[in-house]
């Protein structure tokens, strides 16, 4: 069996890697003519994302370019603890740039062919198998096609050209790495902080680097390409505005980011629900089929996830079989996931009065909330060797 992999992000790579281990032969068709190295800000990847990546012998190597998180700590912008929770085994915070290098080199090393400059425009059916068509007239023939192409993806649109578009979370997302923070370690602790007019999370590591991202209600929507137009100077002007009467170090993260390091991505986004995940011989993955907003912190692990259960239906089941039984196994697992980080960002974008209850509720809400109210997402592990049941 030939696979064709649509998009070498995070989940593609993945795929494909996973799809050799199946004994299932697959090549990568990445959109862009180059790779996305020093592209992007951070992201974390969670115990069942780091569990995922080692059905395919990937953790060690994720593990490696990855910072410790131990715990979270939830505060107002009085420093004041909301709530708290540990992550044992730890969840890791990466740049999305070294994720992907490594995701790249360790393919490469395995054989795994990635095609850059091959952008999917369209499928169509032979009958015996699939083909995909790129922007540069070329195609592509295989067995099956899998859409890894992200949360605007191509393939959704061909399968079901009525499939919802992204939606707007009411945020805008910024974010920096920091050599020198002058701030004392966190003690592998991340510190997220519901300020009083936007949200913050940091952490510091022990040699006083760190990062920090923001998010900063946003009524209307912008594309990455809409916030960057804005020049930098200027976001950090608007984020320090923001931060200004919070007690917490927000500031004295932020002032310690040059203007060409400021990471600007515009609207965070995510899609509850895609109704059509398959259709014939093509199949979504990742953001495609799944796109939470980065306030799950999930959207690569589940990326991965879904590589790794995908590449075990179809090593068991034959093509239709393997993308319902596949379905089954993950939709309601990822529409949760989406739907808890839409809450989230509502708290986030919370206005004066819904402020004042949220600082009022969540503590209690945290303090009878269950034990696993956070960290059932983080329990879930894939069993390569058991079969799968059709
Ligand atoms: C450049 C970039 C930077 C990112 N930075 C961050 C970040 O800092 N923080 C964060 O939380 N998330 C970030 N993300 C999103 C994050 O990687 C994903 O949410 C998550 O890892 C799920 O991965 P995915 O493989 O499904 O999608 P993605 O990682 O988005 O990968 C999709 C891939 O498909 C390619 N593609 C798109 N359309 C086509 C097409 N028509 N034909 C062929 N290829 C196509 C894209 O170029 C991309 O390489 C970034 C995504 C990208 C593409």
């Amino acid at each position: 069996m030939r696979a064709l992999v649509i998009g070498g992000g995070i989940g593609g790579p993945v795929a494909a890697m996973a799809l050799r281990q199946a004994g299932i032969e697959a090549v990568v068709h990445e959109a862009y003519d180059r790779t996305a190295e020093g592209v992007g800000g951070a992201l974390s990847i969670a115990p069942n994302g780091l569990a995922a990546l080692a059905v395919v012998g990937l953790d060690d190597a994720v593990r490696a370019i990855g910072s410790p998180i131990t715990s979270m700590a939830m505060r107002s912008w009085t420093g004041k603890t909301l709530g708290a929770f540990r992550s044992d085994p730890p969840q890791l915070m990466v740049w999305r740039a070294d994720l992907y290098r490594v995701l790249h080199e360790e393919a490469a090393r395995r054989g795994v062919e990635t095609l850059l400059g091959k952008r999917f425009v369209g499928a169509r059916s032979t009958g015996g198998g699939v083909v995909a068509e790129f922007a540069d007239g070329t195609a592509a023939t295989g067995d099956v096609l899998i859409g890894a192409d992200g949360i605007r993806s191509a393939v959704r649109g061909v399968i079901d050209p009525a499939a919802p578009r992204p939606r707007h979370a009411g945020l805008l997302g910024f974010g920096a790495r920091v050599e020198h923070s002058g701030l004392p370690s966190t003690g592998g602790r991340m510190d997220l902080v519901f300020g009083k007019r936007a949200f913050f999370g940091y952490q510091v590591l022990d040699d006083s680097s760190g990062g920090w991202f923001a998010n900063l209600p946003h009524r209307t929507p912008m594309t990455a390409a809409e916030a960057r137009a804005t020049d930098s100077r200027e976001w950090l002007r608007v984020l320090r505005e923001a931060f200004a009467g919070d007690r917490v170090p927000a500031l004295a993260m932020i002032d310690r980011v040059a203007p060409e390091d400021l990471v600007v991505t515009g609207s965070l986004e995510d899609i509850p629900s895609v109704p059509v995940w398959s259709r014939d011989r093509v199949v979504l993955i990742g953001d495609a089929a799944h796109a939470t907003s980065p306030s799950s912190g999930q959207g690569a692990s589940l990326a991965v996830e879904s590589a790794v259960e995908l590449a075990k239906c179809l090593r068991d089941l034959p093509y239709p079989e393997a993308f319902a039984a596949y379905e089954r196994l993950r939709r309601a697992r990822v529409e949760r996931i989406i739907a808890m980080a839409a809450r989230t960002n509502q708290d986030k974008a919370a206005g004066p009065v819904a402020r004042v209850f949220r600082d009022l509720l969540m503590p209690v809400a945290m303090k009878f909330a269950k034990p696993d109210r956070f960290t059932w997402q983080f329990e879930h592990r894939i069993d390569w060797d058991a079969p799968v049941a059709a």
